[in-house]
């Protein structure tokens, strides 16, 4: 069974841009899977349909299962400059109405996965990029999503440390099971994380292949 399935989907903008049409996509419960295409192609609104973000303007959004709780990473950290890294990961948990005081194991548990347990009260600006990146993640990890939606989320970063958050994305997935789609500009991302990777056309944009590269039981 599915965990999310995408019918016939197409989504135009209300300035007329069809960004997809007849877009078709099952995601896999437990799997890794990226979505590569050429910019522009509709990937970040697939995503964001996911994410209930956007509305289909046709076409069916399924969850089989039922929908699961949701994370959800940016290409750009977005954190707030004032706020230290814990209260910023703190964020969705005090939209539910959690207190600081109730949300601090949670909050110290999510930084202490992406490796950043001496950090909760760096601000954003003392932090370095990919510093900046793990506390985005953290805050996405915070509410223990079944589904983790990353868009290009290390696109802005030097290579040296997109290759160690590649692993280290790696090794947070082997440890917590849930399902990620990831979007990348980059074949070798895409080949080295992903258990499967779908091929996105030009706009408007429309899966053209899906290529299995691991199983979901395998190397990852
Ligand atoms: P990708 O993530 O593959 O680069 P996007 O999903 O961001 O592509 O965008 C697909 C197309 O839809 C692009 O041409 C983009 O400019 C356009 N687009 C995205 N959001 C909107 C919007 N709110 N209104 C109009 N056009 C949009
Ligand atoms: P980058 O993301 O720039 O490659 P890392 O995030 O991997 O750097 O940082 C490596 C280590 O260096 C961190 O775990 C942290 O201990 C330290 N570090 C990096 N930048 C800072 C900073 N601005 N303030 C304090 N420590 C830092």
């Amino acid at each position: 069974m599915p965990l999310a399935r995408l019918t016939d989907i197409s989504k135009t903008f209300p300035n007329g841009l069809e960004a997809l049409a007849g877009f078709d996509l099952e995601v896999t419960e437990g799997e890794l899977l990226t979505l590569i295409g050429p910019s522009g192609c509709g990937k970040s609104t697939a995503l964001r349909l996911l994410a209930g973000l956007e509305a289909p303007t046709s076409g069916r959004l399924d969850w089989p299962g039922g929908c699961p709780q949701i994370g959800y990473v940016f290409q750009e950290p977005t954190l707030m400059p004032w706020a230290s890294a814990a209260a910023n990961v703190w964020l969705p948990l005090r939209l539910q109405g959690i207190s600081r005081a109730a949300a601090g194991d949670r909050v110290a548990n999510a930084l202490s996965l992406v490796g950043l347990e001496g950090f909760a009260d760096a601000k954003p600006a003392e932090l370095s990029g990919g510093m900046k990146m793990r506390v985005s993640i953290a805050r996405a990890l915070v509410t223990e999503p079944r589904l983790l939606l990353m868009d290009e989320p290390f696109a802005a970063l030097d290579e040296i440390t997109r290759f160690r958050l590649n692993d280290e994305l790696l090794a947070l997935r082997a440890r917590l099971g849930c399902t990620i789609v990831f979007i990348t500009h980059s074949v070798f991302e895409a080949v080295y994380l992903s258990n499967r990777v779908a091929v996105i056309s030009r706009r408007p944009g429309r899966v053209t292949a899906e290529l299995p590269i691991h199983a979901p039981d395998g190397r990852h």
